[in-house]
């Protein structure tokens, strides 16, 4: 029976490894990490991840050839195949500070491997790592070997969180990166006969270890850019007149182009993009490629760009000043279908307003109190705005509170901000909303989810991205 490990059991070590162990029931495999509440929740019947169609999927194989584990080393020993899956965020001090990626987790990840083997390997990178890291991770392997043969795959993960289980069913392609030698390429031949269980072969694509590596950073840029591409339109169209989604849907339908990732929006968020164009910027700047990192740079700037103008919008509009003025927040996980809030320009935009001394009353539907309470703790962030409240003063969660409805969330505000696209706040009754609310009642929409002609009608003052202004 071959044995796979997944080191890393968070958003993605989590859902790839419950697929292939629903696609391959003739695979044992083990999902190892270090954090042992994180393990706890996955062996219970509340996961530490919400994503739609997880726990049926989960249910189908766990503790059948599906095993959860913090006994990282031997799960790792026995394993034929180890996938490395655990984070890579951006590095917050010395060299590369804000850019480079932080491979403090994969290195110890590859010595751990290396100490505890007593076979040969097949390595893959699942994590989004800066190409070249196989390199370096061959080094360490082999440097430690003891006589064990590893080889080193980049098999990049596409998924998107919300539809990660829909997309490692039915991938648009799995790409698997592997040394053009002989035993690199029988690697190679090994991991795709696990994905060829499900997935039909003309979507496997197998390309140089480097080639993989810089695609899936290649990848996330793309995307992000076509995001800050839309956004930076609906700024234009803002001054103009024109209609975002009108623009959006012109431009989309040439077939050059296509429909996706168009949508205009407060900001793209995630533990992804952000962190994944800093890490592209940082490789063209180690290559001397200064125009080229400018080019990317400009990818995040005009995404924090849209955040700010989001929250100036908020703040003109209410005569300059919410000061003391209650504002709901519907919605802060970073997309709809999650309740990952990482990087969400809710954070963002929520630290603005807090910074205006807005009292923010915030629902979601997937993101805890605690979550919350955590991302807008005050000590953690320098303030622009002077005259913000110091927590031992004044205590974060006075001017923050976290409730269980948008209604709750929207009686007696000033003001209603939509941050994230969930399904039921296209439904709400906006009416009863608008009744409960202070006048003139204001709807900032910052994911252009509501029905702007209805809500004017209703009599709310609406700000939607990239609409047309309220006449
Ligand atoms: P995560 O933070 O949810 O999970 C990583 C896990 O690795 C954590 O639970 C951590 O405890 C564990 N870990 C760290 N070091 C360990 C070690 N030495 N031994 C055992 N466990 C260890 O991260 P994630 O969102 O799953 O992302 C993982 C990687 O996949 C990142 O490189 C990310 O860029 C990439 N990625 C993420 C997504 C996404 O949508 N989240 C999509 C594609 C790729």
């Amino acid at each position: 029976m071959v044995k796979i490990c997944c080191i890393g059991a968070g958003y993605v070590g989590g859902p790839t490894m419950a697929v292939i162990a629903v696609k391959c029931p003739e695979i044992e495999v083990a999902v190892v990490d270090i954090s042992v509440s994180r393990i706890q929740a996955w062996n219970s019947e509340v996961l530490p991840i919400y994503e739609p169609g997880l726990d049926e999927v989960v249910k189908q194989c766990r503790g059948k050839n599906l095993f959860f584990s913090t006994d990282v080393e031997r799960h790792v020993a026995e394993a034929d195949i180890v996938f490395v899956s655990v984070n890579t965020p951006t590095k917050t001090r010395g060299l590369g500070a804000g850019k480079a990626a932080d491979l403090t987790y994969w290195e110890s990840a590859a010595r751990m491997i290396a100490d505890v083997s007593k076979s040969d390997k097949i390595v893959v990178e699942k994590s989004t790592v800066p190409v070249k890291t196989a390199e370096a991770i061959e080094r360490i392997l082999t440097h430690n070997s003891k006589g064990i043969k590893y080889q080193i795959l980049s098999n990049p993960e596409f998924l998107a969180e919300g539809t990660a289980i829909l997309d490692l069913f039915n991938p648009d392609r799995v790409l698997i990166g592997g040394r053009e030698t002989s035993d690199g390429q029988k690697a190679v031949e090994a991991l795709k006969s696990v994905y060829a269980h499900w997935v039909p072969e003309d979507k496997i694509l197998c390309t140089n270890l480097w080639s993989a590596e810089l695609s899936k950073l290649a990848a996330n840029a793309f995307l992000a850019q076509r995001i800050s591409s839309v956004n930076a339109m609906s700024a234009l169209c803002e001054a103009t007149g024109a209609d975002v989604a009108q623009v959006a849907h012109a431009v989309g339908t040439d077939s050059r182009i296509g429909p996706k990732f168009l949508t205009a929006s407060v900001g793209f968020g995630g533990s992804c993009f952000q962190k994944d164009i800093l890490n592209l910027v940082y490789i063209c700047e180690c290559n001397g490629l200064v125009e080229v990192a400018g080019y990317w740079k400009q990818v995040i700037k005009v995404n924090d760009y849209q955040k700010s103008r989001f929250v100036n919008r908020v703040v003109s509009s209410m005569f300059n000043t919410v000061a003391g003025k209650k504002v709901a927040i519907l919605g802060f996980a970073f997309k709809k279908d999650t309740g990952d809030t990482r990087e969400t320009a809710a954070i963002d935009v929520c630290k603005g307003l807090i910074g205006d001394k807005a009292h923010l009353r915030i629902y979601d539907p997937q993101v805890s109190e605690e979550q919350i309470q955590r991302d807008l703790a005050m000590d953690k962030f320098e303030w622009d705005h002077p005259a913000h409240l110091q927590p031992a003063a004044a205590g974060a969660d006075k001017q923050v509170s976290v409730v269980g409805d948008a209604y709750e969330a929207a009686k007696g505000a000033h003001a209603v901000c939509v941050l994230t696209e969930w399904g039921e706040f296209k439904g709400l009754d906006y009416r009863r909303i608008y009744e409960g609310m202070q006048k003139p009642a204001f709807v900032f929409d910052g994911r252009n989810v509501v029905d702007v002609e209805k809500l004017r009608e209703i009599g709310f003052i609406v700000y939607s991205i990239g609409k047309p202004l309220d006449p």
